[in-house]
This record gives C-alpha cells, sequence and structure tokens, in this order.
C-alpha cells in the first residue's frame, strides 16, 4: 500500500450545494431551481458573452498564463499596479496559492466560525493547525480573533461580508484589527460578495493596502460577474507578496475564455447594476416574507440568506427539493437548524417562498 500524507487524514472532501441535472434525474423532476450556491440568477452580461464567442476560436492557443490584459485592466479599476495582483482559477485557487505560500506544519491560521469553509481546507492541505473563533452576534468577533494570535501564527482569514451568515465587519473594526496585527502575521480579506454590499460602514480595503504591507484581498468574478462556471478570481496585495505567490502558480492556470468574459465584465456597468437591483429586490421580498413566516433572518449585505427554521433544516432541505427548490443546509457549518438560500430572481424567490410555507405548515400538526 502506497501510503499518503498523514495531514490529508484531517481532509473531508468537499460537499458543494446539490447540482440540477443530479436533482433533476435522481428526484426525476423537470423543473429544477438552484439557490444554494450564491450565483447571479441573470446569469453573466452581454459583454462577457461575447467576448466568450469571440475567443473561443482560440481554444487550440494556450492562454496568458500571467493574464497581463486583465492584471492591467483590474490594476486601473482598483488604482493599484498589475504587480499587487495576481489571478487564480476562482479565487478558491488564490486562497490555495496563498497557503502554500506562507504554510507549512509549524503554522497556525485563525479563522472564524463558522464561515467558509475554504480557509480550513487550504490550512488541512499544508498541515497548519487551525484556531477557531466563534462569531459573536454572526459577525467576526475581531477583538477574540486578535486575542488568539500566538508565535506560530501566520494568516488570519476575516471573510468579509462572511459566507454564511452575510454580515461585515466595519471599516473601525477592520482598521482598529489591522493596528493589532505584527507584520509578519499575513492578512486576509476575503470580498467575494464584495459589489454586493450597500453598507457606507463597509471598509474599503484597497486603501488600506498602502499602510499594511501584510494585508491581502480576494476577489472573484464567480458572484455578481456570473462567472462562477469559467473559474476566475484574484488576489491584491502589496508587489512583494504577489512576487513570492507567482512561484507556486501552475504556469497557466487560468483559461482563455475566463480571462476574455473577466475582462468584458469590467466594462459591463449596466450588468452590475441590473444584478444589484434585482438582488436588492429580492432582498426586501425575502425579508418581508420571513417575518410573516415568523422566521429569523440574518440581515445580509450579500446574495444570499442564512434563515432560521428552528428545527431539523436539513429535513426541510429535504421537503424543498422534492418541490424542485435547491438551498444549502447548514449543518456542515454547525448550523443545523439554518439553510443558507440565494437571493434569486423574483420568480424563483416567490416559488421558494411558496413551498416553504408549504413545508413548514405541512410540519405543523
Ligand atoms: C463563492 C465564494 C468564493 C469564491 O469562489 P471562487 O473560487 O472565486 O468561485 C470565495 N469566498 C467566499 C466567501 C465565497 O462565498
Amino acid at each position: 500500500m502506497i501510503e499518503h500524507r498523514i495531514q490529508l487524514d484531517r481532509i473531508k472532501p468537499y460537499v458543494p450545494g446539490k447540482h440540477i441535472d443530479q436533482v433533476k434525474q435522481e428526484l426525476g423532476i423537470t423543473d429544477v431551481i438552484k439557490l444554494a450556491s450564491n450565483e447571479n440568477p441573470l446569469g453573466m452580461g452581454r459583454l462577457a458573452a461575447e467576448a466568450i464567442t469571440a475567443s473561443a476560436a482560440y481554444t487550440h492557443l494556450y492562454p496568458d498564463g500571467h493574464c497581463t490584459v486583465l492584471r492591467e485592466k483590474l490594476a486601473g479599476y482598483l488604482g493599484v499596479t498589475k504587480e499587487q495582483i495576481i489571478v487564480g482559477n476562482g479565487s478558491d485557487e488564490v486562497l490555495k496559492m496563498i497557503a502554500q505560500t506562507f504554510l507549512t506544519e509549524l503554522h497556525n491560521v485563525i479563522i472564524a466560525d463558522p464561515t467558509f469553509l475554504e480557509y480550513s481546507f487550504v490550512a488541512d492541505l499544508m498541515g497548519a493547525e487551525k484556531l477557531f473563533v466563534p462569531l459573536t452576534d454572526y459577525r467576526h468577533d475581531l477583538k477574540a480573533m486578535a486575542a488568539q494570535i500566538d508565535s506560530r501564527t501566520k494568516i488570519v482569514f476575516v471573510c468579509n461580508p462572511n459566507n454564511p451568515t452575510g454580515t461585515i465587519v466595519d471599516s473601525t473594526e477592520l482598521e482598529w484589527f489591522l493596528g493589532q496585527i505584527p507584520e509578519h502575521i499575513l492578512v486576509v480579506v476575503d470580498e467575494a460578495y464584495y459589489e454586493y454590499v450597500a453598507n457606507p460602514s463597509y471598509p474599503q480595503t484597497l486603501e488600506l493596502l498602502k499602510h499594511h504591507p501584510n494585508l491581502m484581498i480576494t476577489r472573484t468574478f464567480s458572484k455578481i460577474y456570473g462567472l462562477a462556471g469559467l473559474r476566475i478570481g484574484y488576489g491584491v496585495a502589496g508587489p512583494e507578496i504577489i512576487n513570492v505567490m507567482e512561484r507556486v502558480k501552475e504556469p497557466f492556470n487560468v483559461n482563455r475564455l475566463a480571462q476574455a468574459a473577466a475582462c468584458a465584465s469590467l466594462d459591463d456597468h449596466e450588468h452590475l447594476r441590473r444584478s444589484i437591483a434585482v438582488n436588492e429586490e429580492g432582498k426586501q421580498y425575502l425579508f418581508q416574507q420571513f417575518e410573516m413566516l415568523n422566521l429569523r433572518a440574518v440581515p445580509t449585505e450579500t446574495n444570499f440568506v442564512l434563515v432560521d427554521l428552528e428545527r431539523d433544516a436539513r429535513q426541510v432541505y429535504y421537503e424543498l427539493m422534492i418541490r424542485g427548490i435547491i438551498v444549502r443546509p447548514m449543518d456542515a457549518f454547525g448550523l443545523p437548524s439554518c439553510i443558507r438560500v440565494t437571493i434569486g430572481a423574483m420568480e424563483q424567490n416567490r416559488r421558494f417562498i411558496h413551498a416553504l410555507r408549504e413545508v413548514l405548515y405541512a410540519d405543523r400538526n
């Protein structure tokens, strides 16, 4: 028998949101909607679609391994230099490259609980220890996270807004936090939902980069830009950090279609505007309905909502699935009475609420 690395014993394979085709096949239903992975119900924008078509003619050629055009464009758009940007096969890959660049078995990382599961995964992959700090009121407790730091701490992950709660830490909290963290510890702020946030107290982290060389920001084209299926996201940090990270990067990590679509989508202001408007309308509707159903939903800055059903949420998840609606049960995040639901297009939201009502009332006998 070939023995694998002992560190891998800690890793449980990731369980993604159920796939639409999987549910159609298993349950024999044709009309299925997925509100489980925070995808944009409008899909990608027109400009991205056109760019993909144009770029498809060159599929036989390797893509630009440095994503030069996209990095230059992002640099202009973000007000940084292209040497401060690294692009990944999804921001998941950026998180993995961060871990591969900085973590060993001798280090620990600080992670909120519950939060996005990828931080724990990439730490495990490198054999680093994980120190979990519970959320307070569904929000990162940055004071408690700062207090966890010890001589082995190498990275602190801050998911802002936090997945699965949709909450943010504000600029005062984050600036205080960065002031506490020694410069040999990397602070990774994951802003996958940046474009959805409307709260004026949300930190403008790109500004903070100037004073904090140990800060790294990650963002993605998977959520508001609607490119989840192409896998493209990026990290922004000081040029020294990006420079060392490039050593662990695969030569052609980001495919041609993704690069073209990402570039084009940065110009598609109309698609961004519509996506935000659809999300706001859906958010208002869902919160109204949750209130009428007497369900506690955590106020969100994102395109998803954490709802406490005060019963076994996995059971409700199955009942919704039978009705053709896929949501995310939260037991894997330690919240067995909660689901996370993506804010969809209005007809999807209505259908979800209709089914939820049916399931909850059928339950009450
Ligand atoms: C969806 C998500 C990501 C993104 O992933 P990609 O790999 O870019 O698709 C990153 N962080 C959080 C918190 C997310 O919810």
